[in-house]
């Protein structure tokens, strides 16, 4: 694979991507393939274990999960928007059953932008570019 170097593709190349996800097929395969983007890629499988590698690692962006035993992707991204050093990072939420209400819920919750279950790569490749240019640009202000 060619190294890129456009300022566009930096994230690509850098950014390092917290997966919360409980299903471990979904959370293996998903990891491949940002993999071969470029991306870092830390998997948590459970909500807890999200909040402490947020701590630990800091992310530059998170894919939640919604639907997680005991502590659902909400009250997750709701407990990462509650502390100051993980306010700012950017979250992506999945949710398996669309249903209606779930974009604002997610939102609500802190979540930066939503996508329903199943997604290509290449779609959520491309919301990650956006939420990571978003943040950029309003940092850089
Ligand atoms: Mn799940």
């Amino acid at each position: 694979m060619a190294l890129s170097t456009g300022t566009s593709s930096r994230h690509k190349s850098k950014a390092l991507l917290l997966l919360v996800e409980d299903n471990m097929i979904n959370a293996a395969t998903m990891s491949h393939s940002l993999r071969l983007y470029g991306y870092e890629v830390l998997h948590a499988s459970n909500g807890h274990e999200g909040l402490d590698m947020t701590r630990r690692h800091h992310p530059d962006l998170i894919i939640m999960d919604i639907q997680l035993p005991h502590m659902d992707g909400l009250e997750v991204t709701r407990k990462i928007r509650s502390k100051p050093e993980s306010q700012h990072i950017p979250i992506i939420a999945l949710t398996a059953i669309a249903m209606p209400g779930d974009r604002e819920r997610c939102l609500e919750a802190g979540a930066d932008e939503y996508l329903s279950k199943p997604v290509g790569i290449k779609e959520l490749v491309r919301v990650i570019e956006n939420v990571l240019e978003e943040k950029a640009a309003s940092r850089a202000v």
